[in-house]
């Protein structure tokens, strides 16, 4: 469980999120919605631990009660913490398959990770030839969310965040992205979407959806939050007094 308690986090002398208070199940399907410029983002990456972003005193953040603060991001990665990024950054020169070998660190054979990835990559419609190719070099926006689907697959995180994967995708690529994550993900992961797609929402059937708004958590329901706030904007969403 990710424990989120007074979380106040700042990028140089900007203070961007003010005071969150959040929990997240394992096993149960997280939305976060909000208008541009909210804090999305920044929540996920807080999360994730970007070496620029600072954190309050009193900000808490803890993965089944071990402390996150004081842990760089490859170390939250080690433990089984997982951020698909808005905008994936090519890396040129390093293939899907060599960038999971490494974060893989031995825990599945070369030949096995050969294999499964090209049984990944045909379901979710990606030719064999993104897996050799530099990662995210001149991908389109969809065969970006796919291979950052794929990666999610392989890597089994017990926390998966997902910034925007429906972001330049059509909507048979939206579908099949949710549906590979619902078959792939482990079952007891938390998984936390960043999105304002309804077909995505539709298929995803989170358990909880939170808007965040000025950094602030402003609401917090089941699905026909998301709906309504999809169809009347975020105008009508006061920002929740703390409990
Ligand atoms: P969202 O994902 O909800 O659109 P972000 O988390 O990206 O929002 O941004 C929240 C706020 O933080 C915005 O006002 C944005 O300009 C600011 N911000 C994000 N990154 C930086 C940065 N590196 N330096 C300064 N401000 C930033
Ligand atoms: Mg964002």
């Amino acid at each position: 469980m990710l424990s989120i308690n007074h979380l106040t986090s700042s990028i140089g002398d900007k203070e961007i999120l003010h005071d969150l208070t959040l929990s997240f199940e394992p096993g149960k399907t997280y939305v976060v919605l909000g208008p541009n410029g909210s804090g999305k983002s920044t929540l996920a990456a807080t999360i994730m631990g970007r070496p620029d972003i600072a954190l309050s005193e009193d900000s808490e953040l803890a993965s089944n009660d071990e402390d996150l603060k004081s842990l760089s991001a490859d170390k939250r990665a080690k433990l089984g913490i997982f951020l698909s990024f808005q905008s994936p950054l090519p890396i040129p020169g390093v293939s899907v398959e060599e960038l999971l070998r490494v974060a893989l660190d031995g825990k599945k054979d070369p030949v096995t990770l050969h294999h499964e990835l090209r049984v990944l990559a045909k379901e979710i419609g990606l030719v064999e030839e993104f897996l050799s190719r530099s990662i995210h070099d001149g991908f389109s926006g969809g065969e970006r969310k796919k291979i950052e689907a794929i990666q999610a697959a392989i890597l089994a995180p017990s926390l998966a965040i997902f910034d925007e994967i429906d972001t330049g995708t059509d909507t048979d690529a939206v579908k099949r992205i949710a549906e590979f994550l619902k078959a792939h993900l482990p079952q007891d992961a938390t998984k936390i979407y960043i999105t304002h797609s309804p077909k995505l929402i539709e298929l995803l059937h989170p358990d909880l959806v939170i808007i965040l708004k000025d950094g602030r958590v402003a609401a917090e329901g089941g699905h026909d939050l998301a709906t309504k706030t999809i169809e009347e904007g975020f105008g009508g969403i006061g920002v929740r007094s703390e409990k």
